[in-house]
Protein backbone atom coordinates (compact mmCIF):
# COMPACT_ATOMS: atom_id res chain seq x y z
CA UNK A 1 0.00 0.00 0.00
CA UNK A 2 3.00 2.67 0.87
CA UNK A 3 4.56 2.39 -3.23
CA UNK A 4 0.29 3.53 -4.14
CA UNK A 5 0.72 6.24 -1.38
CA UNK A 6 3.44 7.45 -2.36
CA UNK A 7 2.04 7.67 -6.28
CA UNK A 8 -1.12 8.85 -5.22
CA UNK A 9 0.83 11.77 -3.01
CA UNK A 10 2.59 12.93 -5.58
CA UNK A 11 -1.02 13.79 -7.53
CA UNK A 12 -2.23 15.24 -4.57
CA UNK A 13 0.55 17.19 -4.63
CA UNK A 14 -0.60 18.57 -7.87
CA UNK A 15 2.51 20.13 -9.27
CA UNK A 16 1.81 18.75 -13.02
CA UNK A 17 1.02 21.16 -16.00
CA UNK A 18 0.36 19.34 -19.29
CA UNK A 19 3.39 18.50 -21.36
CA UNK A 20 3.85 16.73 -24.11
CA UNK A 21 6.00 14.15 -22.47
CA UNK A 22 3.60 13.54 -19.51
CA UNK A 23 0.35 12.64 -21.69
CA UNK A 24 2.41 10.13 -23.90
CA UNK A 25 0.56 7.26 -22.69
CA UNK A 26 -2.79 9.39 -23.09
CA UNK A 27 -2.58 10.94 -26.47
CA UNK A 28 -1.84 7.33 -27.33
CA UNK A 29 -4.78 6.12 -25.88
CA UNK A 30 -6.98 8.50 -27.18
CA UNK A 31 -5.80 8.16 -30.66
CA UNK A 32 -6.31 4.21 -30.13
CA UNK A 33 -10.13 4.86 -28.99
CA UNK A 34 -10.95 7.55 -31.73
CA UNK A 35 -9.55 5.09 -34.06
CA UNK A 36 -11.70 1.68 -32.65
CA UNK A 37 -14.95 4.03 -32.80
CA UNK A 38 -13.99 4.06 -36.61
CA UNK A 39 -13.28 7.87 -36.81
CA UNK A 40 -11.78 8.64 -39.65
CA UNK A 41 -8.10 8.84 -39.67
CA UNK A 42 -7.05 12.27 -41.26
CA UNK A 43 -10.35 13.37 -38.44
CA UNK A 44 -7.91 11.89 -35.66
CA UNK A 45 -5.15 13.42 -36.62
CA UNK A 46 -6.52 17.12 -36.35
CA UNK A 47 -9.04 16.67 -33.49
CA UNK A 48 -6.01 15.40 -31.37
CA UNK A 49 -3.87 18.28 -32.36
CA UNK A 50 -6.04 20.38 -32.00
CA UNK A 51 -6.90 19.62 -28.41
CA UNK A 52 -3.19 19.22 -27.65
CA UNK A 53 -2.60 22.20 -28.17
CA UNK A 54 -5.16 23.77 -25.98
CA UNK A 55 -4.65 21.45 -23.31
CA UNK A 56 -0.72 22.01 -23.18
CA UNK A 57 0.29 23.87 -20.59
CA UNK A 58 -2.94 23.59 -18.29
CA UNK A 59 -2.52 23.10 -14.45
CA UNK A 60 -3.44 19.70 -13.33
CA UNK A 61 -6.16 18.85 -11.06
CA UNK A 62 -4.91 17.69 -7.52
CA UNK A 63 -6.16 14.02 -7.38
CA UNK A 64 -5.44 13.26 -11.26
CA UNK A 65 -2.90 12.35 -13.23
CA UNK A 66 -2.25 14.40 -15.85
CA UNK A 67 -2.70 11.92 -18.58
CA UNK A 68 -6.22 11.04 -16.77
CA UNK A 69 -7.08 15.08 -17.13
CA UNK A 70 -6.09 15.13 -20.63
CA UNK A 71 -8.57 12.43 -20.76
CA UNK A 72 -11.13 14.46 -19.70
CA UNK A 73 -10.46 17.79 -21.43
CA UNK A 74 -10.81 15.40 -25.04
CA UNK A 75 -13.75 14.34 -23.36
CA UNK A 76 -15.20 17.79 -22.97
CA UNK A 77 -13.58 18.98 -26.46
CA UNK A 78 -16.01 15.87 -28.29
CA UNK A 79 -18.95 17.31 -25.89
CA UNK A 80 -18.49 20.42 -27.15
CA UNK A 81 -17.72 20.09 -30.53
CA UNK A 82 -20.98 17.72 -30.77
CA UNK A 83 -22.55 19.76 -28.74
CA UNK A 84 -25.12 22.59 -30.75
CA UNK A 85 -27.24 19.86 -31.69
CA UNK A 86 -30.28 20.89 -28.58
CA UNK A 87 -31.09 23.13 -31.86
CA UNK A 88 -34.71 21.47 -32.76
CA UNK A 89 -35.57 20.26 -35.71
CA UNK A 90 -36.32 23.97 -38.15
CA UNK A 91 -39.77 24.88 -37.69
CA UNK A 92 -41.13 27.58 -39.89
CA UNK A 93 -44.38 30.49 -39.62
CA UNK A 94 -45.07 30.13 -43.44
CA UNK A 95 -45.89 26.16 -43.70
CA UNK A 96 -44.88 23.95 -44.37
CA UNK A 97 -41.32 23.17 -42.56
CA UNK A 98 -39.87 20.93 -45.66
CA UNK A 99 -37.51 18.13 -44.50
CA UNK A 100 -35.45 16.38 -47.69
CA UNK A 101 -33.75 12.93 -46.22
CA UNK A 102 -30.60 12.59 -47.93
CA UNK A 103 -27.88 9.63 -47.86
CA UNK A 104 -26.87 6.26 -49.16
CA UNK A 105 -29.51 3.13 -49.79
CA UNK A 106 -29.75 0.78 -47.05
CA UNK A 107 -28.73 3.57 -44.54
CA UNK A 108 -32.21 3.92 -43.27
CA UNK A 109 -33.71 6.93 -44.85
CA UNK A 110 -37.13 5.52 -45.44
CA UNK A 111 -37.21 4.40 -41.61
CA UNK A 112 -35.96 7.57 -40.48
CA UNK A 113 -38.77 9.11 -42.12
CA UNK A 114 -41.15 7.63 -40.58
CA UNK A 115 -39.75 7.91 -37.07
CA UNK A 116 -39.21 11.38 -38.03
CA UNK A 117 -42.51 11.63 -38.39
CA UNK A 118 -43.51 10.01 -35.48
CA UNK A 119 -41.61 12.32 -33.34
CA UNK A 120 -43.06 15.60 -34.74
CA UNK A 121 -46.34 14.16 -34.43
CA UNK A 122 -46.05 13.99 -30.63
CA UNK A 123 -45.43 17.13 -30.75
CA UNK A 124 -48.53 18.24 -32.84
CA UNK A 125 -46.67 18.60 -36.20
CA UNK A 126 -49.05 17.01 -38.55
CA UNK A 127 -46.41 15.47 -41.42
CA UNK A 128 -47.22 14.33 -44.71
CA UNK A 129 -44.41 12.08 -46.38
CA UNK A 130 -43.30 11.84 -50.10
CA UNK A 131 -42.09 9.02 -51.22
CA UNK A 132 -39.57 9.87 -53.84
CA UNK A 133 -37.69 7.01 -54.34
CA UNK A 134 -38.74 5.46 -57.50
CA UNK A 135 -35.78 3.06 -57.79
CA UNK A 136 -36.56 0.33 -55.62
CA UNK A 137 -39.77 -1.36 -56.28
CA UNK A 138 -40.46 -1.64 -52.83
CA UNK A 139 -39.66 1.42 -51.61
CA UNK A 140 -43.03 3.25 -51.76
CA UNK A 141 -44.83 0.16 -50.64
CA UNK A 142 -42.38 0.37 -47.60
CA UNK A 143 -43.11 4.43 -46.49
CA UNK A 144 -46.76 3.49 -47.08
CA UNK A 145 -47.06 0.57 -44.71
CA UNK A 146 -45.06 2.83 -42.31
CA UNK A 147 -47.07 5.76 -42.98
CA UNK A 148 -50.34 3.42 -41.77
CA UNK A 149 -48.54 2.29 -38.74
CA UNK A 150 -47.87 5.87 -37.61
CA UNK A 151 -50.83 7.49 -39.17
CA UNK A 152 -49.31 9.81 -41.29
CA UNK A 153 -50.83 10.32 -44.83
CA UNK A 154 -47.87 9.39 -47.62
CA UNK A 155 -48.18 11.31 -50.96
CA UNK A 156 -47.27 8.83 -54.15
CA UNK A 157 -48.12 8.69 -57.82
CA UNK A 158 -46.39 5.20 -58.06
CA UNK A 159 -43.10 4.28 -59.61
CA UNK A 160 -43.59 5.30 -63.12
CA UNK A 161 -43.74 8.68 -62.41
CA UNK A 162 -40.78 11.59 -62.02
CA UNK A 163 -39.30 12.06 -58.68
CA UNK A 164 -39.43 15.93 -59.45
CA UNK A 165 -43.07 15.74 -60.47
CA UNK A 166 -43.90 13.71 -57.13
CA UNK A 167 -42.33 16.00 -54.97
CA UNK A 168 -43.69 19.25 -56.74
CA UNK A 169 -47.36 17.68 -56.75
CA UNK A 170 -46.63 16.49 -53.06
CA UNK A 171 -45.46 19.68 -51.73
CA UNK A 172 -48.72 21.65 -53.49
CA UNK A 173 -50.91 19.02 -51.56
CA UNK A 174 -48.89 19.51 -48.28
CA UNK A 175 -50.49 23.16 -48.71
CA UNK A 176 -53.81 22.79 -49.20
CA UNK A 177 -54.02 20.34 -46.41
CA UNK A 178 -52.29 22.58 -44.05
CA UNK A 179 -49.74 20.09 -42.64
CA UNK A 180 -46.70 21.20 -40.86
CA UNK A 181 -44.00 19.66 -42.18
CA UNK A 182 -43.14 17.47 -45.17
CA UNK A 183 -40.44 14.96 -45.11
CA UNK A 184 -38.96 13.74 -48.20
CA UNK A 185 -38.06 10.23 -48.84
CA UNK A 186 -35.14 9.89 -51.60
CA UNK A 187 -33.01 7.35 -53.56
CA UNK A 188 -29.79 5.91 -52.32
CA UNK A 189 -27.50 4.87 -54.34
CA UNK A 190 -24.99 1.65 -53.16
CA UNK A 191 -22.06 4.17 -53.40
CA UNK A 192 -22.35 7.66 -54.27
CA UNK A 193 -23.32 8.45 -57.70
CA UNK A 194 -23.26 11.76 -59.73
CA UNK A 195 -26.69 11.19 -61.22
CA UNK A 196 -28.27 10.63 -57.92
CA UNK A 197 -26.47 13.47 -56.82
CA UNK A 198 -27.74 15.25 -59.42
CA UNK A 199 -31.68 14.30 -58.66
CA UNK A 200 -31.00 15.37 -54.92
CA UNK A 201 -29.91 18.66 -56.46
CA UNK A 202 -32.74 19.23 -58.61
CA UNK A 203 -34.97 18.04 -55.70
CA UNK A 204 -33.58 20.25 -53.35
CA UNK A 205 -33.73 23.54 -55.75
CA UNK A 206 -37.77 22.76 -56.32
CA UNK A 207 -38.38 21.92 -52.06
CA UNK A 208 -35.82 24.84 -50.85
CA UNK A 209 -36.40 22.44 -47.56
CA UNK A 210 -35.30 24.11 -44.39
CA UNK A 211 -33.81 20.83 -43.30
CA UNK A 212 -31.47 18.04 -45.16
CA UNK A 213 -30.62 15.46 -43.22
CA UNK A 214 -27.81 13.00 -44.06
CA UNK A 215 -28.69 9.49 -42.83
CA UNK A 216 -25.44 8.11 -41.64
CA UNK A 217 -25.14 4.59 -40.63
CA UNK A 218 -22.82 4.42 -37.52
CA UNK A 219 -21.64 1.10 -38.80
CA UNK A 220 -20.21 3.41 -42.17
CA UNK A 221 -17.19 3.70 -39.96
CA UNK A 222 -13.85 5.32 -41.95
CA UNK A 223 -16.10 6.14 -45.04
CA UNK A 224 -18.43 8.51 -43.52
CA UNK A 225 -16.21 11.66 -43.64
CA UNK A 226 -15.63 11.23 -47.25
CA UNK A 227 -19.43 10.55 -47.23
CA UNK A 228 -20.47 13.47 -45.44
CA UNK A 229 -17.49 15.78 -46.95
CA UNK A 230 -19.32 14.82 -50.91
CA UNK A 231 -22.85 15.11 -49.66
CA UNK A 232 -21.69 18.80 -47.97
CA UNK A 233 -20.28 19.80 -50.84
CA UNK A 234 -22.51 18.90 -53.71
CA UNK A 235 -25.89 19.10 -51.44
CA UNK A 236 -25.23 20.87 -48.29
CA UNK A 237 -26.44 19.54 -45.49
CA UNK A 238 -28.05 21.11 -42.35
CA UNK A 239 -27.65 17.71 -39.79
CA UNK A 240 -27.45 14.41 -39.91
CA UNK A 241 -29.34 11.43 -38.11
CA UNK A 242 -27.08 8.22 -37.42
CA UNK A 243 -28.83 5.03 -37.46
CA UNK A 244 -28.42 2.03 -36.59
CA UNK A 245 -26.70 2.79 -32.97
CA UNK A 246 -28.13 -0.28 -31.24
CA UNK A 247 -25.24 -2.08 -33.18
CA UNK A 248 -21.99 -2.64 -31.59
CA UNK A 249 -20.45 0.04 -33.32
CA UNK A 250 -18.78 3.07 -31.02
CA UNK A 251 -20.43 5.63 -33.04
CA UNK A 252 -16.98 6.98 -34.62
CA UNK A 253 -18.82 8.55 -37.52
CA UNK A 254 -20.61 11.07 -35.61
CA UNK A 255 -17.21 12.85 -35.30
CA UNK A 256 -16.26 12.00 -38.74
CA UNK A 257 -19.43 13.64 -39.51
CA UNK A 258 -19.60 17.23 -37.59
CA UNK A 259 -15.90 17.85 -38.02
CA UNK A 260 -16.04 17.60 -41.70
CA UNK A 261 -19.46 19.40 -42.08
CA UNK A 262 -19.70 21.27 -39.29
CA UNK A 263 -22.99 20.20 -38.66
CA UNK A 264 -25.10 18.91 -36.21
CA UNK A 265 -25.99 15.81 -35.96
CA UNK A 266 -29.79 16.28 -34.59
CA UNK A 267 -31.22 12.52 -33.98
CA UNK A 268 -30.02 9.03 -33.64
CA UNK A 269 -31.72 5.87 -34.76
CA UNK A 270 -31.73 3.00 -32.46
CA UNK A 271 -33.52 0.33 -33.59
CA UNK A 272 -35.36 -1.29 -36.51
CA UNK A 273 -39.04 0.30 -34.79
CA UNK A 274 -40.63 3.45 -35.72
CA UNK A 275 -40.21 4.63 -31.98
CA UNK A 276 -36.23 4.56 -31.97
CA UNK A 277 -35.40 7.46 -32.58
CA UNK A 278 -33.67 9.19 -29.88
CA UNK A 279 -32.44 13.34 -29.84
CA UNK A 280 -28.91 13.31 -29.98
CA UNK A 281 -27.08 13.66 -26.96
CA UNK A 282 -23.36 14.59 -26.65
CA UNK A 283 -21.95 13.89 -23.40
CA UNK A 284 -23.14 10.05 -24.12
CA UNK A 285 -21.85 9.92 -27.42
CA UNK A 286 -18.70 11.58 -26.09
CA UNK A 287 -18.21 9.02 -23.64
CA UNK A 288 -19.17 6.18 -26.28
CA UNK A 289 -16.53 7.41 -28.34
CA UNK A 290 -13.59 6.99 -26.11
CA UNK A 291 -15.24 3.90 -24.11
CA UNK A 292 -13.36 5.36 -21.02
CA UNK A 293 -16.95 6.06 -19.03
CA UNK A 294 -14.93 5.24 -15.56
CA UNK A 295 -11.90 7.54 -16.15
CA UNK A 296 -13.82 10.22 -16.65
CA UNK A 297 -16.09 9.78 -13.76
CA UNK A 298 -12.81 9.72 -11.63
CA UNK A 299 -11.48 12.76 -13.27
CA UNK A 300 -14.53 14.48 -12.73
CA UNK A 301 -15.00 13.38 -8.99
CA UNK A 302 -11.55 15.01 -8.11
CA UNK A 303 -12.62 18.09 -9.75
CA UNK A 304 -15.82 18.12 -7.44
CA UNK A 305 -14.12 17.40 -4.25
CA UNK A 306 -10.59 18.89 -4.39
CA UNK A 307 -10.28 22.36 -2.93
CA UNK A 308 -7.62 24.49 -4.47
CA UNK A 309 -6.59 26.97 -1.77
CA UNK A 310 -6.72 24.03 0.98
CA UNK A 311 -4.13 21.89 -1.17
CA UNK A 312 -2.18 24.44 -1.55
CA UNK A 313 -2.15 24.96 2.57
CA UNK A 314 -1.64 21.67 3.30
CA UNK A 315 1.72 22.09 0.06
CA UNK A 316 2.77 24.68 2.38
CA UNK A 317 2.44 22.85 5.69
CA UNK A 318 4.43 20.04 4.11
CA UNK A 319 7.48 21.72 2.71
CA UNK A 320 7.76 23.34 6.73
CA UNK A 321 7.00 19.95 8.44
CA UNK A 322 3.87 21.49 9.69
CA UNK A 323 1.89 18.73 9.09
CA UNK A 324 -0.42 17.70 11.95
CA UNK A 325 -2.90 14.80 12.64
CA UNK A 326 -5.42 17.16 11.59
CA UNK A 327 -4.12 17.88 8.51
CA UNK A 328 -4.23 13.71 7.84
CA UNK A 329 -8.26 13.37 8.80
CA UNK A 330 -8.64 16.20 6.24
CA UNK A 331 -6.22 14.06 3.49
CA UNK A 332 -7.98 11.14 4.26
CA UNK A 333 -11.79 12.51 3.93
CA UNK A 334 -11.03 13.98 0.83
CA UNK A 335 -9.58 9.83 -0.30
CA UNK A 336 -13.04 9.07 0.92
CA UNK A 337 -15.22 11.82 -0.33
CA UNK A 338 -13.50 10.21 -3.81
CA UNK A 339 -15.22 7.09 -2.62
CA UNK A 340 -14.21 3.81 -1.42
CA UNK A 341 -9.95 3.36 -1.75
CA UNK A 342 -10.75 0.01 -3.56
CA UNK A 343 -13.69 1.91 -5.44
CA UNK A 344 -10.52 4.87 -6.71
CA UNK A 345 -8.12 1.97 -7.44
CA UNK A 346 -10.28 0.56 -9.62
CA UNK A 347 -10.70 3.58 -11.68
CA UNK A 348 -7.33 4.49 -12.12
CA UNK A 349 -5.91 2.62 -15.06
CA UNK A 350 -3.26 0.05 -13.90
CA UNK A 351 -3.67 0.65 -10.61
CA UNK A 352 -6.27 -2.56 -9.82
CA UNK A 353 -3.61 -4.85 -9.58
CA UNK A 354 -4.13 -4.64 -5.56
CA UNK A 355 -5.78 -7.85 -4.19
CA UNK A 356 -9.21 -6.96 -2.66
CA UNK A 357 -7.32 -8.12 0.57
CA UNK A 358 -4.90 -5.88 0.55
CA UNK A 359 -7.67 -2.92 -0.28
CA UNK A 360 -9.89 -4.12 2.71
CA UNK A 361 -6.55 -4.27 4.99
CA UNK A 362 -5.88 -0.40 3.51
CA UNK A 363 -9.19 0.88 4.33
CA UNK A 364 -9.41 -1.02 7.57
CA UNK A 365 -6.36 0.95 8.52
CA UNK A 366 -6.77 3.79 7.52
CA UNK A 367 -10.58 3.55 10.01
CA UNK A 368 -8.51 2.62 12.75
CA UNK A 369 -5.83 5.75 12.30
CA UNK A 370 -9.04 7.68 12.22
CA UNK A 371 -10.75 6.58 14.98
CA UNK A 372 -7.29 6.59 16.90
CA UNK A 373 -7.02 10.61 15.92
CA UNK A 374 -10.32 11.17 16.53
CA UNK A 375 -9.30 10.58 20.40
CA UNK A 376 -7.00 12.81 20.24
CA UNK A 377 -7.11 16.41 21.99
CA UNK A 378 -6.98 19.18 19.82
CA UNK A 379 -3.41 19.97 20.78
CA UNK A 380 -1.85 16.19 20.30
CA UNK A 381 -3.22 16.64 17.01
CA UNK A 382 -1.11 19.79 16.20
CA UNK A 383 1.83 18.69 17.72
CA UNK A 384 2.11 14.83 16.80
CA UNK A 385 5.73 15.21 19.19
CA UNK A 386 4.02 15.56 22.37
CA UNK A 387 2.16 11.85 21.62
CA UNK A 388 6.01 10.53 21.10
CA UNK A 389 7.23 11.34 24.27
CA UNK A 390 4.42 10.56 26.19
CA UNK A 391 3.20 6.76 26.78
CA UNK A 392 0.35 7.98 29.23
CA UNK A 393 -1.42 9.89 26.31
CA UNK A 394 -0.97 7.42 24.07
CA UNK A 395 -2.35 4.93 26.54
CA UNK A 396 -5.33 7.61 27.13
CA UNK A 397 -5.87 7.04 23.36
CA UNK A 398 -6.00 3.62 23.27
CA UNK A 399 -8.34 3.23 25.49
CA UNK A 400 -10.62 6.08 23.52
CA UNK A 401 -10.22 4.21 20.34
CA UNK A 402 -11.06 0.99 22.02
CA UNK A 403 -7.60 -0.11 20.77
CA UNK A 404 -4.01 -1.29 22.44
CA UNK A 405 -1.47 1.33 22.94
CA UNK A 406 1.04 -0.57 20.23
CA UNK A 407 -1.36 0.60 18.05
CA UNK A 408 -1.22 4.26 19.17
CA UNK A 409 2.50 4.05 19.26
CA UNK A 410 2.60 2.62 15.91
CA UNK A 411 0.27 4.87 14.13
CA UNK A 412 2.59 8.08 15.88
CA UNK A 413 6.01 6.37 14.63
CA UNK A 414 4.57 5.74 11.44
CA UNK A 415 3.43 9.04 11.49
CA UNK A 416 6.53 11.15 11.94
CA UNK A 417 8.10 8.58 9.30
CA UNK A 418 5.61 9.90 6.45
CA UNK A 419 5.96 13.55 7.59
CA UNK A 420 9.98 13.64 7.34
CA UNK A 421 9.15 11.16 3.95
CA UNK A 422 6.56 14.06 2.73
CA UNK A 423 8.85 16.72 3.50
CA UNK A 424 11.62 15.28 1.71
CA UNK A 425 9.60 14.54 -1.27
CA UNK A 426 8.10 17.88 -1.42
CA UNK A 427 11.46 19.11 -1.62
CA UNK A 428 12.02 17.48 -4.45
CA UNK A 429 14.51 14.18 -3.15
CA UNK A 430 12.86 10.82 -3.60
CA UNK A 431 14.18 8.68 -1.15
CA UNK A 432 14.09 5.05 -1.63
CA UNK A 433 10.68 4.14 -0.14
CA UNK A 434 10.52 2.37 3.47
CA UNK A 435 8.51 4.68 5.30
CA UNK A 436 5.04 4.71 5.97
CA UNK A 437 5.46 1.39 7.54
CA UNK A 438 2.18 -0.45 7.15
CA UNK A 439 -0.12 2.86 6.92
P1 LIG B 1 -33.01 3.34 -46.92
O1 LIG B 1 -32.57 2.49 -48.08
O2 LIG B 1 -31.99 4.37 -46.62
O3 LIG B 1 -34.36 3.91 -47.08
O4 LIG B 1 -33.02 2.38 -45.64
P2 LIG B 1 -34.25 1.70 -44.92
O5 LIG B 1 -35.04 2.69 -44.15
O6 LIG B 1 -35.03 0.88 -45.91
O7 LIG B 1 -33.52 0.77 -43.88
C1 LIG B 1 -32.64 -0.27 -44.26
C2 LIG B 1 -32.62 -1.33 -43.18
O8 LIG B 1 -32.03 -0.82 -42.02
C3 LIG B 1 -33.99 -1.81 -42.78
O9 LIG B 1 -33.94 -3.19 -42.58
C4 LIG B 1 -34.27 -1.08 -41.48
O10 LIG B 1 -35.12 -1.82 -40.64
C5 LIG B 1 -32.89 -0.99 -40.89
N1 LIG B 1 -32.73 0.12 -39.98
C6 LIG B 1 -32.97 1.42 -40.20
N2 LIG B 1 -32.66 2.17 -39.11
C7 LIG B 1 -32.22 1.30 -38.17
C8 LIG B 1 -31.72 1.45 -36.82
O11 LIG B 1 -31.62 2.55 -36.24
N3 LIG B 1 -31.35 0.31 -36.19
C9 LIG B 1 -31.42 -0.90 -36.79
N4 LIG B 1 -31.01 -1.96 -36.08
N5 LIG B 1 -31.86 -1.07 -38.04
C10 LIG B 1 -32.25 0.00 -38.73
MG1 LIG C 1 -35.60 3.94 -48.67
Amino acid sequence: LSDRLEGAWKKLRGQDKISESNIQDALREVRRALLEADVNLQVVKQFVADVQEQAQGAEVVQGVSPDQQFIKIVHDELVGLMGETNVPLAEVEELPTVVLMAGLQGTGKTTASAKLALHLRKQSRNCLMIAADVYRPAAIDQLMTLGKQIDVPVFQLGADAKPLDIVRQGLDQAKADGINTVIIDTAGRLQIDPQMMAELAQIKELSQPHEVLLVVDAMTGQEAANLTRTFHQEIGITGAILTKLDGDTRGGAALSVRQISGQPIKFVGVGEKVEALQPFYPDRMASRILGMGDVLTLVEKAQEEVDFAEAEKLQKKILEAQFDFDDFLKQMRLLKNMGSLGGIMKMIPGMNKLSGDQLEHGEAQLKRAESMINSMTRQERKQPDLLAGSPSRRRRIAQGAGMKLDDVSKLVSDFQKMRTLMQQMGQGQFPGMGGMGGM
